[in-house]
């Protein structure tokens, strides 16, 4: 609400404190002498007499005139307002300096009849009587609004609303020079270049480490400013908003970012695209970027927006990169094609099992069905899929994200862990009524799967009606491509893993004719591949009589012409890919790996 409609009945200021008691008849009187000599408002005269302060005068107004009176305010708490800069630079800086007021933010609502909208500026300042002026600034900036985007009249019937905040003087004053860079603060120091790639580095490094999708780079307003976005878990978040950025430091970072991407920086009035690569975690990232002008752009700013796209390469992958055999691929396909149940991905942590299932998701139809995610944090972004992050804090557990999901219905769950009773419960339940779902449990092999669900109090007719499958997996370093021979492994390593002594084994040497061989630079080695066992239960009866025996269980699988870990490990080893070496550590016998779970 304006506070409009109460300034009229606000009578004269002096008489309202007098009658507050705030000060009395004799100061008032002085006061107004003294503010007819000086030509300043009675507020002020009042104060620098040292009769009462500012904010003594601030707070019988906002009693009056019922708005909020912001006591120290600062950049902190503008921000915690929800301050939109962009919306900010909207303005002219000389005329909201000279009248003293912020307008940090525009809601829009759209009435019923879809026809009328009010737009509502949220305003800060310290004289309530500059009403006229105020509302003067937010025609204008409507009319502006609408003339500088073409529309050059509104669909809308629109009508504003001013919501006024009161704070003190002297932080408006220090918050607006601030903002127009007169108190701006160099923040790319004296080597602009060098401290532009530092932001982008770090900006990207934390994009990375969690996983996000986008950064959006761009101007605040017609003098520079910064403000940067990354998506993380399909959400934009404003990673920094810094008006105080100059026009040369913000052209500095679109150079350095153009120049980076191999764009040309002589054609930055036309939208361009390029890319880079950058490293991180020892994984190189795809980041496509575009450079796009906006009309922010001046002679004195490079007013162009740009756009990062990180690709995760690792994480679309296919099943057959991941390292899953002929065999086996056809065994994954025929589970995850079931239309409802469960399939499991098992392993210790850093096994891979998230990847293995971000790469069977991606080969689900997710456009014509209803796909939710429950993770854990949101490890890769799925397109066509509603990924919800679980956060405990915030009362998202993943049990009460999955009662709330059973009552929309969905096709598909992809639920990051079972890892309670309760998840473990609920998820078989989902299963039970017609969905599919997948997703991760700590075992370390896919054959003690079962007896594990029941171990979380899951009923046996449910963990045997809707358990589809299981995939247990381990990460093994492969063998360098390029420099790969044939060797003998010791009887140490023969005798740990159970393999035959006169089998025909072979290990990256990280030499090529003496020299360091360049692909895996002297290690022998170059990247992981997984090895699985898969427990395919849906196709077959009769497994439910072992799962309190999970060895009879791999038994009953491996006489079906299935392999364990091991087996899946050999005939990596046969073919070259991965040597007995890179298994040790990774597995031991495979009884004392199903003997651990249980
Ligand atoms: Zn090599």
């Amino acid at each position: 609400m304006s506070w409009i409609k109460n300034l009229p009945s606000l009578r004269l200021l002096g008489d309202l404190l007098v009658e507050k008691g705030k000060i009395n008849k004799e100061q008032l009187t002085e006061a107004l002498e003294y503010q007819k000599q000086k030509g300043v408002r009675l507020g002020a005269a009042l104060a620098e007499l040292g009769y009462i302060t500012e904010s003594d005068v601030l707070e019988v107004f906002s009693q009056y005139l019922e708005m909020p009176y912001i006591q120290h305010l600062d950049r902190r708490v503008l921000d915690g307002m929800g301050a939109d800069y962009y919306f900010i630079s909207e303005f002219s800086i000389d005329t909201i300096v000279r009248l003293g007021v912020i307008p940090f933010k525009l809601e829009i609502e759209t009435q019923i009849d879809q026809t009328t909208q009010i737009w509502k500026f949220h305003v800060i300042l310290s004289d309530p009587w500059i009403y006229d002026e105020v509302s003067m600034l937010v025609d204008n900036y409507v009319k502006q609004y609408f003339a500088s985007h073409d529309i050059g009249i509104s669909i809308y019937d629109v009508s504003t609303e001013i919501i006024g905040y009161l704070a003190d003087t002297s932080e408006i004053d220090s918050i607006l020079a601030e903002i127009s860079g007169t108190a701006s603060v160099a923040i790319f120091d004296r080597d602009e270049e060098q401290a532009a790639g530092k932001l982008l580095f770090d900006v990207l490094t934390s994009a990375i480490a969690q996983n996000g999708t986008d950064i959006h780079i761009s101007p605040l307003h017609s003098k520079g400013g910064l403000w940067i976005r990354t998506r993380i878990d399909g959400v934009m978040k404003d990673y920094m908003k810094d008006a105080r950025y100059s026009a040369n430091e913000y052209n500095t970072l679109v150079n350095r970012v153009m120049t980076m991407a191999n764009m040309d920086t002589t054609r930055k009035r036309e939208p361009q695209d390029g890319g880079m690569e950058f490293p991180f975690n020892r994984i190189m990232f795809d980041v496509r970027v575009a450079a796009i002008p906006t009309y922010l752009m001046s002679n004195i700013l490079d007013g162009v927006k740009l756009q990062f796209r990180i690709l995760y390469r690792h994480a679309q992958l296919s099943l057959s990169e991941l390292g899953f055999l002929e065999h086996d691929l056809d065994i994954v396909k025929q589970l995850y094609s079931k239309p409802s149940g469960i399939l499991l991905v098992t392993g210790p942590t850093s096994a891979g099992k998230t990847t293995t299932l971000n790469s069977i998701m991606r080969m689900l139809d997710l456009e014509s069905q209803a796909c939710y995610t429950v993770e854990d944090p949101v490890e890769y972004h799925l397109e066509n899929a509603y990924q919800i992050p679980v956060s405990e804090k915030e009362g998202r557990s993943f049990a009460r994200i999955l009662r709330s999901l059973m009552r929309l219905d969905p096709d598909i769950v992809l639920l990051g862990e079972i890892r309670d009773e309760e998840t473990a419960l609920i998820a078989t339940q989902m299963a039970n009524t017609g969905h599919s779902v997948f997703s991760t449990l700590h075992t370390n092999s896919a054959w003690t799967a079962p007896q594990r669900l029941a171990t979380m109090k899951v009923p046996l007719y449910l963990i045997v009606g809707n358990l589809n499958g299981v995939i247990a997996q381990r990460l093994v370093q492969k063998n360098c491509p390029d420099c790969t021979k044939e060797y003998k492994p010791s009887s140490k390593v023969l005798k740990t893993l159970g393999i035959p002594k006169d089998g025909t084994y072979f290990k990256g040497t990280g030499v090529i004719d003496g020299k360091t061989c360049p692909t895996c630079k002297g290690r022998g080695y170059k990247g992981r591949i997984g090895i699985f066992e898969i427990a395919p239960l849906a196709l077959y009866e009769g497994w439910d009589k072992f799962i309190e025996r999970p060895l009879a269980m791999r038994d009953f699988f491996l006489a079906m012409g299935f392999h364990d870990l091991m087996g899946d490990a050999f005939e990596k080893m046969k073919r070259g890919i991965i040597s007995p070496d890179s298994l040790m550590g990774v597995l031991a016998r495979m009884e004392a790996v199903i003997q651990g779970d249980a």
